[in-house]
């Protein structure tokens, strides 16, 4: 199909000049930024090509070059055609101007078949990145010492993998299971699945997710006999937003698991700290298979020596095991709380970025702070300092990580301690 817009154009070089200034996601970061040079080049093409009488199939070639530059440069689908609205708003300014009506329909027919072209190699590319993603998320998993529940987390990774790989190839035929009864994960969901998690709101919470992530793949297959490839990329998107949401659930229930199997400190009933190492690595294997980010926390009680001077090492004790309730009535029972040294707790939680992370924290410094213990009536002042870093893993596990991300939060506890104590500083 030929298509005629010249009578738009009485200069190309400013309507390049003015979509590139104004309506275009990219800014130069420097003068010789060959990325900006690249964009620039494919709008001028594009340009170009608009103003004078060209074949469709020739336009949509140049998109989809543009297209794979965009998406090999990291932007998501909604900028690039947000980016593709601007230039169409652009021509039916133009043709507004011109007064030129039966330019409009071939604009708008020309403009659909822009964004299905866009939508189809954005989609394309992003199937592929899902299926490379979820490798290194089942490779974590079965790096884990015991995968217990988590297999069945697996299960729906590979399952997802098998739904891109049906998008990417088009192989409407090899659809995986659409019900969620049916499925791997929904048959041990409803039958040992159901025992294992005990807390009623979880299993809802994960049923419910899995019965969504079923109805949008099922949204999926619909799409895909009627080409709708934009409807599909949200849909998919969906689906591995819902597929991480159950493997985050699993791996907090897998963690209050834990925490009542592991051996615990005598005196306070926190984790011993010889479960530390195994404990880390498994938060960060479980971090990585579900893309989240996860917070070591140092804490360190203040002035510890002197209290236990001034009133005796059993006031002292009864201060550790006090610390020890402040922090658990503050937390999440998927939490960790770990003894690493006499006054020295280590917290582990799961799942939550750093602001998050600093408003639990400061919950458990200001309630310690508040909640003052006595000695005959007289009460005694106590606090505590921590340090904590974020942690969002892209690698798999190495055994140096601990020490180092330890040493970091150490160094900030280091801080806080030096800054006055009875703070939290973070990084
Ligand atoms: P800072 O504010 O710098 O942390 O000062 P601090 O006095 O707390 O630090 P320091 O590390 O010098 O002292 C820690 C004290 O903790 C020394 C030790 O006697 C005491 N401690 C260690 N384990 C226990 C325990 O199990 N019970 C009691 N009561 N005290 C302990
Ligand atoms: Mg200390
Ligand atoms: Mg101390």
């Amino acid at each position: 199909m030929k298509y005629n817009f010249s009578k738009l154009f009485d200069n190309t070089e400013i309507i390049l000049e003015e979509f590139i200034d104004k309506y275009t996601s990219y800014f130069q970061s420097n003068q010789d930024d060959t990325n900006y040079d690249l964009h620039m080049k494919y709008y001028k093409n594009i340009i170009q090509m608009l103003s004078r009488e060209f074949e469709e199939e020739d336009l949509l070639e140049q998109f989809e070059l543009f297209a794979n530059h965009k998406i090999s440069s990291g932007t998501h689908y909604i900028i690039i055609t947000n980016e593709i609205n601007n230039l169409k708003n652009i021509l039916i300014n133009k043709i507004d101007e011109n007064q030129t009506k039966a330019n409009f329909t071939d604009l708008f027919r020309l403009f659909n078949n822009i964004y299905n072209k866009i939508a189809s190699v954005y989609l394309e590319s992003y199937a592929e990145n899902i299926k490379s993603i979820n490798n290194v998320r089942i490779a974590s998993l079965s790096d884990l010492m015991e995968k217990k529940i988590l297999v069945h987390y697996e299960a729906h990774l590979v399952w997802l993998s098998d739904l891109a790989d049906c998008i990417k190839n088009k192989t409407i035929n090899k659809f995986p299971e659409l019900n969620p009864l049916t499925c791997d994960f929904g048959k041990w969901m409803h039958e040992e699945g159901k025992k294992i998690i005990q807390n009623n709101s979880k299993y809802n919470t994960i049923d419910n997710l899995h019965k969504s992530l079923h109805l949008f793949a099922k949204k999926i297959l619909d799409s895909m006999f009627t080409q709708e490839h934009h409807v599909i990329i949200t849909y998919l998107e969906k689906c591995e937003m819902l597929s991480l949401s159950i493997g985050t659930e699993l791996a907090l229930v897998d963690n209050i698991l834990m925490n009542s199997r592991v051996i615990k400190d005598p005196l306070t009933n926190a984790l011993n700290r010889h479960n530390l190492k195994n404990i880390f690595k498994n938060q960060y294997e479980l971090s990585l298979a579900t893309s989240n980010p996860f917070i070591i926390a140092m804490c360190d009680l203040d002035y510890f020596k002197n209290l236990n001077d001034t009133h005796g090492h059993l006031f002292g004790d009864k201060i550790l095991v006090h610390f020890v309730n402040v922090v658990k009535r503050n937390i999440r029972n998927s939490d960790i709380v770990v003894r690493y040294g006499g006054e020295e707790f280590i917290i582990i939680l799961p799942a939550v970025n750093k602001e998050k992370a600093h408003i639990v924290l400061e919950k458990i410094r200001k309630d310690f702070y508040d909640d003052i213990l006595e000695i005959d009536k007289k009460p005694i002042q106590h606090s505590v300092s921590i340090g904590f870093t974020e942690i969002m893993p892209q690698i798999q596990y190495k055994q140096h990580f601990l020490d180092e991300y330890l040493g970091l939060a150490d160094q900030r506890l280091y801080s806080a301690k030096k800054n006055g104590r009875n703070q939290i500083e973070y990084c």
